[in-house]
This record gives C-alpha cells, structure tokens and sequence, in this order.
C-alpha cells in the first residue's frame, strides 16, 4: 500500500492547528489559535483551550480534504518540544485518531517540523537553519544525519523576548507584529545590552534594559534599538555559523521570520556572503499543522512510527537526538 496521507497534529504553546497533507500537496488545513485574555500564553489555558477546540479542528480537516478517512495512512502530532499540558492534550487527541483508524501513530519534533517546511516550500537544499520562535532560536544545519545546533539562546527565545518586551507596556500577546510597527517609527538608537557568547546568544539582559530605557526614551526609539540588537546578536552568530559549516544556502523559518528588519539584515549578510537566502510563506513560519503532517509523512515512508506506549510527550526534546532516516 502506498503511504501517502497523513494527518497531522500541532498544539505545542498557542496554536492547535491540523492539516491532511497527501506527497507534496496540502489538502487541508485549519487552526484554533489560543489567545490569552491578558498576559502571555499559561499553559493550563491553552491546554484548555485545545481540548475545547479539538473535536472542530480535527472533523474541519477531515471534511475539508475530501477523502474518506480511510485513506489515511498515519496520524502525526508534535510530541515535543513544548508546553506539558499542551502536549499531553494533543497527543491525547492523536493516540485516540490512530487507534480509531487502525494506523500508526507518528511522534514529530516540533522544531524539525519548522526546518522541513521550509525546506519544501522554498526548494533549499542543504541550508544553514535560523529558527527563531516564541520558545527558540538557534542555528542549525543538518550534518551526519542529525540536524546539529552550532548555536542558541542561553535564556529564552527571541518572541518570548519580544513578547516580554511589549508585554511591559500592555501590548496585547504576541507583542511580535506591534513591536516591528513600532520599531519602524523609532529614530534614534538607545545603547542596549548586546550579549553574545562564543556562538550562543542571550535576550534576558536586553529585556530588562530595555523596559528600563522606556521609561526615559519614546518607545518608538526603544523598540527600534530593541530589534537592531536582537537581530543583529542573531545574523552575527549566522554568520560565523555559515562560514564554519560552508553552506552557500540560508533558511528563514520559525514566527519571528515574519519579521521584515529581521529579513533585510540577513539578506544584507547574504548578499555579502553569496549566499542563497530563503524565506517560507509567512503562513508557514510560525506554528502550523501542515508542516507535521508533511514532516510525519516523510518519518512514516522511513518507517519512524511509535507505538502507542512509546508516545510519552518530550517538553525538552532536543532536534539532535533525533537521526533523520528521510
Ligand atoms: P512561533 O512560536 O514559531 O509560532 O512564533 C511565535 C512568535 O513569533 C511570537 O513570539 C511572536 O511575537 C513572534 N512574531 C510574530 N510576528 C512577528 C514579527 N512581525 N516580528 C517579530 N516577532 C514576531
Ligand atoms: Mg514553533
């Protein structure tokens, strides 16, 4: 039988989102995304708010793409890295699915998910990974089989940063997109903490400052300064990674690649360096549920399934532990 549908589960922090993708074409998609009434996202709430939401997801994609269900042939989910409570409910949801259709049961870590998407749907061959998320942000490139991390945040991810940031002045979560409004504003650059550390980066310092510097400067200035320092600790470590790895090729992926100073200091780098630089559908770079059902299709023709009492979710999983068969 060829194996050639899955179905896939996302719900590691904000956003349950599933979709049915079939080779190399989506045939459905639809997402739940949580958003928190004040503050960030609380894991129990979205967690909630899941498992309110799961029954409309999962019959929305099953309607939506058109086929009987009985042509599915596994079911994925992101087993981790992620939120506990999150993780637990999703996986909760794709156990149930895969008994129910008598197919197996595919455990996708969520940040390799991030890296197949983009590579699919830009056509990179072998990049060098910029993956900056809520919770992450690393260089990765893919080497020996293992998708290796040359560096990465000693603290919290760059979008937590952010949203930490702007959270400070009662921005409604994710303070993301505002933060980049903002910043376009902003004229004068206020001197911030700039902290890189051999090829590891870290955001805490910088947020901190940074809500303290508002409280003297406009905010239009400090959220400007806020990006030129993020980003820049980030294309810097790219850079040096680029050169270690001699990749000719960069990938973008993961929310805060949305983000257009981001993008231009990079292309800046690359065009510098001759280096192709590719960037996904905006759709496609923060959390989405076509890219585990893309990544759980390319683990299941490899033969990576679990069984049903092997499918513990992994809040720490790491993407090196994992040896990429596809
Ligand atoms: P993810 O965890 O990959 O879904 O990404 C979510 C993160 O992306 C959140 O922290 C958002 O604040 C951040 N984000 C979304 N859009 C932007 C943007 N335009 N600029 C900076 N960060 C963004
Ligand atoms: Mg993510």
């Amino acid at each position: 039988m060829n194996k050639n549908i899955v179905l896939g589960i996302e719900g590691t922090a904000w956003n349950l989102s599933a979709a049915i993708v079939e080779k190399d074409k989506i045939l459905s998609e639809y997402s739940q995304p949580y958003k928190p009434v004040e503050g960030g996202i609380h894991p129990r709430d979205a967690a909630q708010s899941h498992a309110a939401n799961m029954k409309k997801v999962i019959s929305t994609v099953l309607d939506k793409a058109n086929i009987d269900p009985k042509n599915i042939n596994g079911v994925a989910f992101s087993i981790g890295p992620g939120m506990g409570p999150c993780l637990r409910t999703v996986a909760t949801a794709a156990r149930a699915l895969s008994l129910l259709l008598n197919v197996p049961l595919i455990g996708v870590n969520h940040c390799i998910a991030h890296i197949e998407i983009g590579k699919w749907l830009t056509g990179a061959k072998n990049p060098l990974i910029l993956y900056v998320s809520g919770a992450n942000s690393q260089v990765i490139a893919l080497r020996n089989r293992r998708y290796n991390i040359y560096g990465e945040t000693l603290d919290i991810g760059v979008g937590n940063a952010i949203d930490k940031f702007s959270r400070a002045f009662d921005i409604k979560h994710p303070g993301g997109p505002k933060i980049e409004e903002l910043a376009k504003k902003g004229k004068k650059y206020i001197k911030l903490p700039y902290v890189v550390k051999g090829m590891d980066f870290s955001f805490s310092g910088l947020v901190t400052a940074a809500i303290n510097a508002a409280t003297k400067e406009s905010l239009d200035d400090v959220s400007f300064s806020f990006q030129e320092n993020a980003f820049s600790m980030l294309v810097e470590v790219t850079e040096r990674s680029l050169a270690y790895t001699d990749r000719d090729e960069l990938l973008l992926t993961g929310g805060v690649g949305a983000n257009s100073r981001l993008r231009e200091m990079l292309k800046i780098m690359c065009e510098d360096r001759d280096v192709r630089f590719f960037v996904p559908d905006k759709k496609y770079m923060g959390d989405n549920g076509v890219m585990i059902a893309y990544t759980g299709l390319l683990m299941l023709k490899s033969g990576m399934t679990i069984k049903l009492e092997d499918s513990t979710v992994r809040p720490n999983f790491r993407q090196d532990e994992v040896v990429v068969r596809w």
